[in-house]
């Protein structure tokens, strides 16, 4: 049993905190302080009457889920306001490639209303033989690009022992689809304080997803933004991947972090990454992230499912009006 009580009843939670603290797992934040694993008999009258809630069957994911943050998190960086209220645009290419190919990205994604500029300096590809990033050149030229469009920053940390060096640069921690579980790297994000993009892994459940989250909460680090990219169906002929709409609602329902669709990797083909993210808006996403290329058939990653910069204004400008529908 978990027994939830108002943070704002000040003395009550000194006192309740005093108790329990070293006895079983107490989770505090602004809105709520809950402990684990005590019943109703451990509560004196007056702490039994100041329960704002109590839950039997409570998720293993407490501190990501919304009973114990009634209200949806707000995510702000230098450019962007990741939240329920706002539509955030990340785009940019799958990886960084030149510096002047990553600052031309760069202007077409703020052309877009992008405020986050994506791009890839470590890349989790499938065969080592494939094109692996440019390291921390590739960070340097992003950063620049982003810098000169006064945009943030969000590119790939792959594994723990590069989060000091991707932390100076980006503004935003993604952590990608094969990376879901890896719980030290979770860990290591969980002690930094920028927020942290964790993407769905390709055969996850959400209940893997929000436990995932759960260890870069347990760290401290509350930023974190879902990312829904696609998950591995019975059937990847004419997609790449399946992209679950219904995750949105559920993820929404469940938790307090924004959720953005990442429509480029779920399609796999640029001409369904257009309905695909207009469908994830649709669902009630916050943002999208979308992969974009000038020159697709010469893409050092994933130029089948980039989007000319004119797909991605057009997709951009439809993506908002059907935000603006759904959100009211
Ligand atoms: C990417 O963003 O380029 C990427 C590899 O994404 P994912 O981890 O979702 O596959
Ligand atoms: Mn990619």
């Amino acid at each position: 049993m978990i027994i939830l009580f108002n943070s704002k009843d000040e003395p009550m939670i000194a006192q309740l905190t005093e108790r329990f603290q070293d006895q079983t797992d107490v989770f505090q934040n602004a809105e709520r302080l809950a402990i684990n694993g005590i019943s109703l008999s451990d509560l004196t009258d007056e702490e039994q009457a100041a329960a704002v809630e109590i839950i039997e069957d409570h998720p293993q994911a407490i501190q990501s889920s919304r009973i114990f943050h009634p209200e949806p998190l707000t995510i702000k960086t230098k450019h962007s306001v990741i939240s329920n209220d706002n539509f955030t645009i990340m785009a940019g290419p799958c990886s960084v490639e030149s510096e002047a190919h990553v600052m031309k990205m760069a202007e077409a994604a703020k052309a877009a209303g992008a405020t986050v500029l994506r791009g890839g300096a470590f890349k989790p590809r499938t065969s080592p033989y494939s094109f692996q990033g440019l390291g921390e050149d590739g960070l340097r030229f992003l950063k620049r690009a982003a810098d000169a469009f006064e945009m943030d920053v969000i590119t790939e940390v792959m594994d723990e022992t590069h989060v000091a060096l991707v932390e100076k640069y980006t503004d935003i921690f993604p952590i990608g689809a094969r990376n879901m579980q890896n719980f030290s790297l979770l860990k290591a994000v969980g002690k930094t304080n920028k927020p942290v993009m964790l993407k769905r892994g390709l055969s996850a459940t959400i209940d893997d997803l929000l436990n995932a989250a759960e260890y870069i909460a347990s760290e401290g680090n509350h930023q974190i933004i879902l990312a829904e990219r696609g998950i591995r169906t019975f059937d990847n002929k004419y997609t790449r991947n399946t992209l679950d709409v219904g995750a949105v609602p559920v993820l929404h329902s469940l938790t307090p972090y924004p959720v953005i669709v990442d429509p480029s990797h779920a399609a796999g083909h640029t001409d369904l990454v257009i309905p695909e993210a207009l469908a994830g808006t649709a669902a009630g996403a916050d943002g999208l992230i979308i992969e974009i290329h000038d020159d697709p058939s010469h893409a050092l990653s994933d130029g089948a499912q980039a989007l000319s910069p004119e797909q991605l204004v057009a997709t951009c400008d439809q993506a908002r009006a059907i935000n603006k529908i759904v959100e009211g």
